[in-house]
């Protein structure tokens, strides 16, 4: 039995160990260094503004607490990116017609009145071009009706010949308008599915029924995600998908470093720890001060208690 007097705390060593590995850097291990990953260049931003920004996001936190959490390094273990997807996409073209997408009821109703607008544009412009595609396949049908004649009399004169020239041209041209037309119907069914996407997203995290528009089946039951933290083999990587301006950017990149310190969500919408990003606020809410504190295990006289336990939610 008296080798248990050192088997044992070994056990326990190696318990603790393990716990630190799965539940990531506890507060003895900040700051928790990261670097800035890849950037895609349609967000329209420079590493430098990034880098930025993440800075800002990450002094969010450590004002509230009065120490460093977070340091850029050239060989951290957590990459920051910027992805580029659908979601920005949609966001950037409602953009151009003055619309803006959040998680909240408001943009969600903007967005389905967009979704209408764009559906009655796309009939109207399909049902144009359907009729114009059908005004061009009579005219290439006269066309070779024309031309098989003037085959026919042989005696087909240079005027008859220049004017079947002169049709064949202006066909010509008129298909490659049709195609062009064609293109823009098709950008514009792509846009529309972006929209019904996002609409669907948003629709899902606010809990509203979903409207019923065509085909959007396959996006039902996925919730729209501005960013994600993750942690995964002993690496970690925050990942932005969407931010409709720099204030939201800030925000959705302090709550993911947050859930990197060990952060739940909260239930203020206020919070940076809401799960959805909705406020434009850029001070962390009493809700968010407390969740700091007690992820890093300070008391309100500012002592830490006891180790905090980490979730590797997003
Ligand atoms: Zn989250």
């Amino acid at each position: 039995m008296r080798h248990l007097t050192w088997v044992l705390p070994v056990i326990i060593s190696f318990l603790l160990l393990a716990f630190f590995q799965t539940q990531g850097p506890g507060p003895g291990q900040l700051p928790i260094s990261y670097r800035i990953g890849s950037v895609d260049e349609r967000f329209g931003l420079t590493r430098q503004e990034v880098a930025e920004a993440v800075e800002q996001a990450a002094s969010l936190w450590e004002k509230a607490c009065g120490r460093d959490l977070f340091c850029e390094l050239g060989d951290a273990h957590m990459d920051i990116n910027l992805v580029y997807d659908y979601r920005q996409e949609t966001s950037d073209k409602l953009k151009g017609i003055g619309g803006r997408i959040d998680n909240t009821r408001g943009s969600y109703e903007a967005l389905n009145a967009h979704i209408e607008q764009l559906q009655a544009e796309y009939r109207q412009v399909k049902a144009d071009l359907s009729a114009d595609i059908d005004s061009y396949n009579d005219h290439v049908e006269a066309f070779h009706v024309r031309s098989a004649q003037a085959m026919r009399l042989e005696s087909s004169s240079g005027d008859l010949t220049r004017e079947l020239d002169i049709e064949r041209s202006s066909l010509e041209e008129m298909r490659e308008q049709l195609q062009v037309r064609q293109e823009e119907l098709k950008a514009m069914a792509e846009t529309l599915k972006g929209m019904v996407a996002v609409a669907n997203e948003i629709a899902n995290n606010l809990n509203i029924r979903v409207r019923d528009y065509n085909s959007t089946g396959k996006d039902l039951g996925k919730e729209f995600s501005e960013g994600c933290y993750e942690r995964r083999n002993g690496t970690q990587s925050i990942t932005v998908f969407h931010f409709s301006d720099r204030a939201k950017l800030v925000r959705v990149l302090a709550h993911e470093l947050g859930h990197a310190l060990g952060l739940k969500h909260v239930d203020n919408p206020e919070a940076i720890m809401y799960r959805l990003n909705q406020s434009d606020s850029l001070d962390p809410a009493p809700d968010d001060i407390a969740a700091l504190h007690q992820a890093l295990g300070i008391t309100d006289k500012g002592r830490p208690t006891s180790v905090a336990v980490r979730s590797p939610s997003h």
